[in-house]
C-alpha cells in the first residue's frame, strides 16, 4: 500500500494529507484564513531543517521556499523559526519589519505567536510534541514546540496565558492541533521524567498519563498536554490529536529511531496576507 493510502485510512478531520503543493504535509482544516500544517519527514522526504545528515543548505532553502509557495504565492512572505532551546519562552511577533522578523529568528523561545498576516511561523520537531494554536476566526496564531522538558514547565498553558495577555483571547477561544510526536507506545523514559510531572496539578488523580511496562517506564506526552490545557480553560472538544507516533512510522523523522542522522519535521501556522488568491 502506498503512503498516501496508508495515511488517508487513519486521518480524520480536521487533519488531511496535502501531497501536491510542496513538500508534503498533515493539512490542517484551521478557521479563517489561517493555513496550518506539520509536514512528513522519513527516507526521501522533503526536509525542512538543517540536520546532521546529508542534506545541503540550498536543497533546505528550495524546501522552505516551494512550502510557502504552495500555500498559496502571495499568503506568506516569510518562514519564521526561533532558536528552540526547550525552554517555556513565548515570543509574540508585532510586526512584520525586517529587523523584528530577525530579531525574533535570533532569539531564544519554544512557543511563536502572531497576529500579523503574511508571517508563517514554524517549530521543528523530531518525537517532541507540536501544537498549533488558533483563535476561532484565526485572528491569532502560535505555534508551540513541546518535548518532555517542555511540557514539564508547562510551555502550552504558557502560550495559551499569551493568547489572553496579547490579543484578549481567551482559553475558550482557541483551537488547538497536536501533532506528529514520539507514542505512549515508543516513549521510554527514565523515573526522573515521571517524577517531573507527579506533581503537576493538572495530572492530579490520574495515573493515566505514565505506564510501567516489563521494558521500563513509558510517558504519553499528549495525554499530559491535553490535560494541561484543559485546566487553564481550553474546552476538550477544541483539541485535536493527529495520533500518528514519530517513533512508529517511517514516513515521519523520530530522533530516537534515527539518533544522529534525523531530519526535523516542520509545524507551521500563519494568516493569510492575500485571501483572494487562495
Ligand atoms: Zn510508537
Amino acid at each position: 500500500m502506498n503512503l498516501k493510502n496508508r495515511l488517508v485510512e487513519r486521518l480524520k478531520y480536521p487533519f488531511s494529507l496535502d501531497m501536491e503543493s510542496g513538500p508534503a504535509y498533515f493539512k490542517v482544516a484551521a478557521p479563517g484564513p489561517v493555513a496550518a500544517g506539520f509536514t512528513l519527514g522519513g527516507t526521501g522526504a522533503a526536509a525542512l531543517a538543517e540536520a546532521p545528515g546529508p542534506e545541503a543548505d540550498a536543497t533546505l532553502a528550495e524546501n522552505r521556499r516551494a512550502l510557502l509557495e504552495g500555500l498559496g504565492r502571495d499568503s506568506f512572505s516569510t518562514l519564521l523559526t526561533a532558536r528552540q532551546v526547550h525552554g517555556k519562552r513565548s515570543l509574540t511577533v508585532a510586526d512584520c519589519h525586517p529587523a523584528t522578523l530577525a530579531g525574533v529568528a535570533a532569539s531564544e523561545a519554544d512557543a511563536l505567536l502572531t497576529d500579523q498576516a503574511g508571517v508563517l511561523l514554524g517549530v521543528l520537531t523530531a518525537d517532541c510534541l507540536p501544537l498549533i494554536m488558533v483563535e476561532r476566526q484565526g485572528r491569532a496564531v502560535a505555534v508551540v514546540h513541546a518535548g518532555w522538558r517542555g511540557l514539564a514547565q508547562a510551555i502550552g498553558p504558557a502560550a495559551v496565558a499569551e493568547f489572553e495577555c496579547r490579543f484578549g483571547v481567551a482559553a475558550d477561544e482557541l483551537e488547538v492541533y497536536v501533532g506528529p510526536a514520539i507514542g505512549f507506545c515508543c516513549f521510554q523514559v527514565g523515573l526522573e521524567v515521571i517524577d517531573c510531572f507527579r506533581g503537576q496539578a493538572a495530572l492530579a488523580g490520574s495515573e493515566a498519563w505514565w505506564r510501567q511496562r516489563p521494558s521500563g517506564y513509558y510517558v504519553d506526552l499528549t495525554a499530559i498536554q491535553k490535560a494541561q490545557l484543559l485546566q487553564v480553560g481550553v474546552p476538550a472538544e477544541n483539541v485535536h490529536v493527529l495520533d500518528i507516533c514519530t517513533c512508529c512510522h517511517d514516513f515521519c523523522f523520530s530522533y530516537r529511531r534515527d539518533h544522529a542522522i534525523s531530519g526535523r519535521q516542520l509545524a507551521f501556522v500563519g494568516i493569510r496576507e492575500n485571501t483572494v488568491s487562495v
